[in-house]
């Protein structure tokens, strides 16, 4: 028969596949010695039996439960409901990946009306016995049997309100017990049934409520949005409870070994005295720093200290711990890796490789490439000219300037409107996460650095300031106040998370830096990858930033964005709508030397490096007036019987904008078809690439969009040889240039080896590519039905962001390969969104690419994802190697 429960003692590892992460942790952590409390593991293959058997447990996985129970009662001498040596357990979810907050927890299970007074006896405090029993009851009818939290809180409230009391410690055992009847009338009420007084009864439930929380929204929404499978099923870990609310030598609290914002090695967290676990995650009481417990606890202290550093060479990286005193003893309650901010990864990375606990290629695999742009996000100045509102825990780096929006609905409407918000709560929980996902930053008046917020903001790579304890919010009014300031839903404000700060009103952002930890890991990325790294730019100080970024040359100009200034614009309008030829020319005369003067800058910015010029790939469209406007203007002239000549010029104006209209701008006169029908447009760029080239030496790499055909490129390309001539006649010099095409539509694609005879290089516009192997409108799909379809899976991701490998891909690949069939040294890069996504990255070097190009910012993140997947392409290599 299958083993479906596993105890934390069990010498041979079980996988986390099976015992989930929590549950794998625990075991490891028994194993090398830790101090964990007993308990055991119900593995995932048991919540997929649970669901299998229509939601019950099968009698097999009872018995093994049954049988683990026993043999933790005889582990710590006591007994669940023994009415002497009552003992307690935990309930927890434990997935195989973890997912912070989206499960729920049971603690002090094993409480009823008997072992409550026996507990009470036991510790020599009613009081807090009957806390304990009651903080039980409440949780259980919550977690397990569904009766809203809310009620029990009213009751508490009124019960308050009535003796006076303002805080919960002043409750003696009386009232306690006062409010425990309460309590199961409320659940008898609510439930249907009495709340269950057999401890082994409550443990059964408790498992299954875990196992039903596999599929509850939250929990689904979860794994949607981080790609979780659903099959994976989560554990439940029955753990043996340790006491942290035991008095003012007891306590709890969650640190981190180092500190997850900024990687610097030293501990960091929070603890409160006499609290239980759920205090310091859900933010209520704001706890204190860990170092404090220096000097509260030495002794705990400097032991938690020594096991935290056993603890990161074991695992061999940062860990997340949380931990329980009870009565001056230590115990370790779970360990994880640590999330980090993008900075901090970079650092603890790095010294890492200097401790020895890391080889280079291990710290390089360690970093987020994803998270990356955050070490290049903006920050705030020292001294701004806005009003500080208010100042909390630094949670999580970034600055973002929105407006004020108090519910997750709210941001995630306004989001959807395309307005930039910021989520001020006074704490969150899971059910936010929409909202925290729709706002630009988020703000809160409770809890640490390890709150909901805190922590979920920052594997979000989003600016949260939190714990801004002076910051009261009224729901009601739509309102917060701080100090002297109030201000109301829909105010500007602008949080700086490095700094914890948050302004009245749009404060200035500045631009950030590139610390030494992201130089290291840059060099040793440069030094194992494969693929070049080249930025798509159109301006000089676009390159420039790129080169300062470690870009090794353009992959992309696309040269319509230099025609979009206000001042060429017209210029460009009279080039398309002109009527005759001469009209055309003087166009494209006035143009010419402006285009010159682009290539130079550009060539100039970037000294040698190798410079991909594409020319005009305009969607018309988007040069031409609004039409919608120009008849709006015609029709109230005519109203006003105006008769002026701007009328027939306004007039004559719309008949051309219906001539050159078309129902697909997307697939219509775009890319070569342009160049094909206007051949004088290609050509007067061409000889402004050549005459600037020849100016500084440049050799220049000129491509043709949208080529389908390979007679469109050898057309195209006689047109530019033609140029290339004319210019080294008239300046006696001789040029080096090459002509390239884009691979954008699938027919170029499966005809490459053919086009390939007309390329120097073949460079795959991935965005286009993806519009015309989908039949996606890249204008439409992703505001109209996309979204749908990546929520609801049809789509595992949106393949604008990262490559389809499965059909574009294959496109891909399959133009390289016949590109090479005809030349083999053929070039290849690619210059879509997806040169700047690591997955997609990851693609271009199993497709065997040489080069990918993407927007200055997201360089350093290409070098170190070409990296990766140098190293993952040489680590499977040697796979394979010994595996012959
Ligand atoms: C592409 O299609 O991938 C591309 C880079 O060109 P553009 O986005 O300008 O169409
Ligand atoms: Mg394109």
């Amino acid at each position: 028969m299958n083993a479906f429960v596993f105890p934390f003692s069990e010498e041979k590892a079980v996988s986390k596949e099976l015992a989930g992460g929590k549950g794998a942790n625990l075991a490891e952590m028994t194993r090398i010695g830790l101090p964990v409390p007993p308990g055991f593991t119900i593995s995932t293959e048991a919540c997929l039996a649970f669901h299998e058997n229509n939601h019950a447990l099968p009698e097999a996985i009872e018995q093994q439960m049954k049988q683990a129970l026993q043999d933790l009662e005889e582990t710590t001498g006591k007994g669940l409901g023994d009415p002497e040596k009552p003992l307690f357990v935990s309930v927890r979810s434990g997935a195989v990946v973890s997912m912070p907050g989206m499960m729920d927890t049971v603690l002090n299970l094993g409480m009823n009306d008997d072992t409550a007074e026996a507990f009470a006896e036991q510790t020599g405090s009613a009081r807090f016995a009957y806390d304990c029993y009651r903080r039980f009851v409440q949780m259980f009818a919550d977690v397990v049997l569904g009766v809203e939290m809310f009620y029990f809180e009213r009751e508490l409230e009124k019960y308050r309100e009535k003796y006076g009391f303002t805080a919960d410690p002043e409750l003696q055992a009386d009232d306690w017990k006062h409010l425990i009847r309460v309590y199961k009338e409320i659940v008898e009420e609510h439930h249907g049934q009495p709340f269950p007084q057999d401890p082994a009864e409550q443990l059964r439930l408790a498992v299954e409520a875990v196992f039903q929380s596999w599929y509850n929204d939250r929990a689904v929404f979860y794994r949607r949005v981080h790609h979780i499978d659903h099959s994976l099923g989560t554990a439940v870990n029955v753990q043996s409870m340790v006491f942290g609310n035991m008095g003012d030598t007891s306590g709890t609290g969650v640190a981190f070994t180092r500190n997850p914002s900024t990687g610097e090695n030293s501990l960091y967290g929070e603890y409160l005295v006499n609290a239980q676990g759920e205090d310091v995650v859900a933010g209520i009481r704001t706890p204190n720093p860990i170092q404090e417990l220096e000097q509260a606890m030495p002794e705990v202290f400097h032991q938690f200290r020594e096991l935290s550093v056993r603890l990161e060479q074991h695992y061999r990286d940062m860990q997340d711990i949380e931990f329980t005193v009870e009565e001056g003893t230590l115990y370790l309650l779970q360990t994880r890796n640590g999330k980090r901010t993008s900075q901090a990864g970079m650092k603890i990375a790095v010294d890492m490789v200097e401790e020895k606990i890391l080889t280079k290629e291990e710290a390089l695999l360690r970093i987020d490439a994803d998270q990356m742009h955050q070490l290049l996000h903006a920050g705030i100045a020292e001294e701004v000219d806005q009003p500080l509102l208010t100042k909390g825990l630094p949670a999580s780096p970034g600055a973002a300037a929105g407006t004020i929006v108090f519910t997750a609905d709210e941001a995630a409407e306004a989001s959807q409107r395309g307005e930039s918000v910021i989520l001020v709560r006074s704490e969150t929980t899971p059910d936010d996460i929409h909202g925290i996902i729709a706002a630009e930053a988020v703000l809160t008046s409770r809890g640490g650095m390890t709150s909901h917020a805190a922590v979920v903001a920052r594997g979000m790579g989003k600016a949260c300031v939190c714990g801004c304890s002076d910051l009261h919010i009224n729901l009601e009014e739509e309102t917060l106040r701080a100090g002297a300031h109030t201000l109301k839903k829909g105010d500007m404000i602008t949080l700086d998370g490095a700094g914890g700060r948050v302004f009245i009103g749009e404060a200035e952002r500045t631009e950030p830096g590139m610390s030494d930890e992201l130089q290291q890991i840059l060099t040793w990325a440069d030094e194992r990858r494969r693929l070049k790294v080249r930025t798509n730019a159109d301006q000089p100080v676009d390159a420039a930033k790129a080169v300062e970024f470690g870009a090794e040359g353009i992959g992309l100009c696309r040269t319509e964005h230099m025609f979009m200034e206000m001042d060429r614009m017209p210029i460009v309008r009279n080039m398309i709508l002109a009527d005759t030829e001469a009209e055309r020319s003087e166009a494209l005369r006035q143009l010419e030397p402006l285009q010159r003067q682009d290539f130079e800058g550009l060539f100039q910015e970037m000294q040698g490096r190798p410079v991909t010029i594409r020319l005009l790939d305009p969607p018309l469209h988007e040069f031409l007036p609004d039409k919608e406007a120009l008849l709006l203007s015609i029709a109230e002239k005519k109203w006003n019987n105006y008769a002026g000549g701007d009328l027939a010029e306004e007039e004559k104006l719309l008949e051309q904008l219906r001539h050159l209209e078309e129902e697909n701008p997307m697939l219509g006169h775009r890319g070569c078809r342009l160049g094909m029908t206007n051949p004088e447009i290609y050509a007067m760029q061409a000889r402004a690439v050549f005459q600037a080239a020849a100016l500084s030496s440049a050799e220049p790499e000129i491509m043709i969009p949208l080529v389908g055909h390979k007679e469109e490129l050898r057309r195209m390309r006689k047109l530019v040889e033609a140029e290339a001539a004319a210019v080294e006649q008239a300046q006696g010099v001789k040029l080096v240039y090459k002509i390239g095409t884009m691979i954008e539509v699938p027919r170029a694609a499966l005809t490459a080896d053919a086009i390939a005879e007309e390329a120097d290089f073949f460079s795959f516009g991935t965005n286009d590519l993806t519009q015309t192997t989908f039949g996606f409108s890249r204008d439409d799909a992703e505001g109209k039905f996309l979204s749908q379809y990546v929520e609801e899976e049809v789509l595992p991701r949106n393949p604008f962001m990262q490559i389809d490998e499965e059909g574009v891909g294959r496109l891909v690949e399959e133009g390289v390969r016949l590109g090479r069939k005809t030349k083999p040294d053929l070039k290849t890069g690619i210059c879509g969104e997806h040169g700047g996504d690591p997955a997609s990255i990851d693609f271009c070097e199993r497709a065997g690419l040489d080069y990918v190009s993407c927007s200055p910012y997201r360089v350093p993140a290409a070098r170190v994802a070409a990296a990766q997947a140098a190293v993952r392409a040489r680590l499977r290599e040697e796979k394979a190697t010994v595996l012959r």
